[in-house]
């Protein structure tokens, strides 16, 4: 591994966006070195709840789905992301989202008609849940590597790139105490979640939640792209972004929707969201709130009657039945006072800081609306809503503070390779998934929004890494 050239492609991070780019620059041809900082391939990809975004795919129209496209799916993910995303790289993941997917079921992956669900707000279904979640996109995809003639380096974490000092050409990477010479080199070592400092400098509103932000990807996501990427002159974009969830911050457990019966108020006493909105906006919703988070409520006999609902159950991958509302947990969490207990509305209102006035309103018009089995304000489900009428009243705080991903990155244009800040390519570098920016924006469109950026654009950076290889060879 230590002569020079040795390589047409080096592959930094053995993601889903990097066995990705592997794959595809082998089937390009090119010689390919895989380097990967874990024991394993798979990063978080392997973690995750393998939901796939895309439009238009065999999936949709084995459940009948006909008609949806890429143009379509490109006007939903600019309108929720009000155009603050690289309107390129949107496109380039629309139009070519479908095709990964059918890439991956070519290789076993298997996404029932039955599994797809409307994963975002869109009023069409485009969450294709792998069966046996990310795991099995992981897998399928090393059993790829394993078919074709790649090198594959584990626990060998790169530590910096190599570049030309004339040309300021990347040419390979330093790992493992040598360096390696490439035609090209490819950037796919996810985000940066598992690292403090950089969440502290890239996703200050995660850093903000303090002790309550926790982070449930790969260890080794500490953000490697970025600094390499910068050694060689790459531009970083999106600021601040990411995907949070909102936690009561009881225990590490991931919570993508709450039971129905909680109500959400915020410091001014009102209500502002249906309490079983979408993941993808309500960690938006809670942070714009007066504070960035907000309450949940409820009174005594919800919490007497509180059990774990399958329902809610952990959807990203452990299936485990949630256990932060349940009676005898929000009993023990009144004692550590994460649980806020009195004997009335007002009081539990001036403990947590809340208007009380507003707050008698809201609970008000809420056990009017539950008594008539209809929210006329959010309309949400009638069958979850409970009256908040007998004390004792709890009071739950509850902030966006999970962090499932990072989507600050080096900057790519269409076709993967890296940019500077004036837009000038850094010659022989390349990158894709979590690692870059600009592709996923201030809202999460919807579940899979991740997994398909890495395979889209995992695949493009092989591809046109061994292209750039060709050229340099
Ligand atoms: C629990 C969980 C559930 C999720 N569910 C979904 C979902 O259902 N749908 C969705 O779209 N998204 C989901 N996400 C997010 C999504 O999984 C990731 O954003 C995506 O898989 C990232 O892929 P990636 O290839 O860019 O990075 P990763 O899969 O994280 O791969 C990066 C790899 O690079 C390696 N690496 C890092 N630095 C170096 C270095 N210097 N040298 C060598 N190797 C290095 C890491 O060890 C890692 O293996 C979830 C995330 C989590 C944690």
């Amino acid at each position: 591994m230590a002569r020079e050239h040795d390589f047409d492609v080096i592959v930094v991070g053995g993601g889903g966006a990097g066995m990705s780019a592997a794959i595809s620059a082998a089937d390009a041809g090119g010689s390919v070195l895989l380097l990967e900082a874990d024991d394993k391939l798979g990063g978080s990809t392997a973690l995750s709840g393998g939901v796939y975004y895309a439009a238009g795919t065999s999936v949709q129209r084995a459940k009948g789905i006909e008609g949806d496209s890429a143009d379509a799916m490109f006007e939903y993910y600019m309108t929720l992301n009000q155009y603050r995303v690289e309107a390129a790289l949107a496109r380039t993941l629309c139009d070519h989202a479908a095709e990964g997917l059918e890439w991956l079921i070519g290789m076993g992956v298997e996404f029932r008609p039955e599994d797809l669900y409307s994963s975002g707000v869109e009023s069409i279904e485009r969450g294709h849940a792998a069966h046996g979640n990310g795991a099995a996109i992981a897998a399928a995809l090393d059993r790829e590597v394993s078919r074709r003639p790649i090198d594959v380096a584990l626990k060998t974490r790169v530590q910096w790139l190599l570049t030309d000092t004339g040309t300021g050409r990347v040419t390979g990477v330093h790992a493992g105490g040598q360096n390696v010479h490439a035609g090209a080199v490819v950037l796919t070592t996810g985000g940066f979640g598992a690292n403090p400092h950089f969440l502290h400098k890239y996703y200050p509103e995660a850093a903000a939640m303090g002790d309550w932000a926790w982070y449930i990807g790969n260890r080794h996501c500490v953000g490697d792209g970025i600094v390499l990427g910068q050694q060689a002159g790459a531009d970083v974009v999106g600021h601040n972004r990411g995907l949070l969830l909102t936690t009561p911050n009881f225990r590490k457990e991931l919570e993508v929707f709450v039971p129905g019966w909680l109500v959400y108020v915020n410091r001014e006493g009102r209500r502002f969201v249906k309490e079983t909105a979408e993941y993808a906006v309500m960690s938006g919703v809670v942070k714009a709130q007066t504070g960035g988070s907000c309450f949940a409520i409820f009174d005594d006999a919800a919490k007497r009657t509180a059990k774990p609902i399958p329902k809610y159950a952990d959807a990203f991958a452990s299936g485990a039945l949630p256990l932060n509302w349940v009676a005898d947990e929000l009993e023990a969490q009144v004692k550590t006072g994460k649980v806020v207990k009195a004997d009335s509305l007002d009081d539990l209102a001036v403990t947590c800081g809340i208007r009380p006035q507003s707050l008698g309103a809201t609970v008000e018009r809420y056990n009017a609306d539950a008594d008539a089995g209809a929210d006329t304000m959010f309309f949400k489900d009638p069958a979850e809503m409970k009256p908040i009428r007998t004390g004792p009243f709890y009071a739950v705080e509850i902030r966006p503070a999970i962090v499932c991903l990072t989507s600050t990155g080096v900057r790519i244009d269409r076709t993967a390779q890296v940019l500077d800040e004036r837009d000038r390519p850094v010659r022989g570098l390349f990158a894709g998934g979590e690692t870059t920016g600009g592709v996923l924006g201030e809202r999460y469109i919807g579940g899979g929004n991740s997994i398909a950026n890495a395979i889209v654009f995992g695949r493009i950076a092989g591809h046109s890494a061994a292209a750039e290889a060709r050229r340099n060879a």
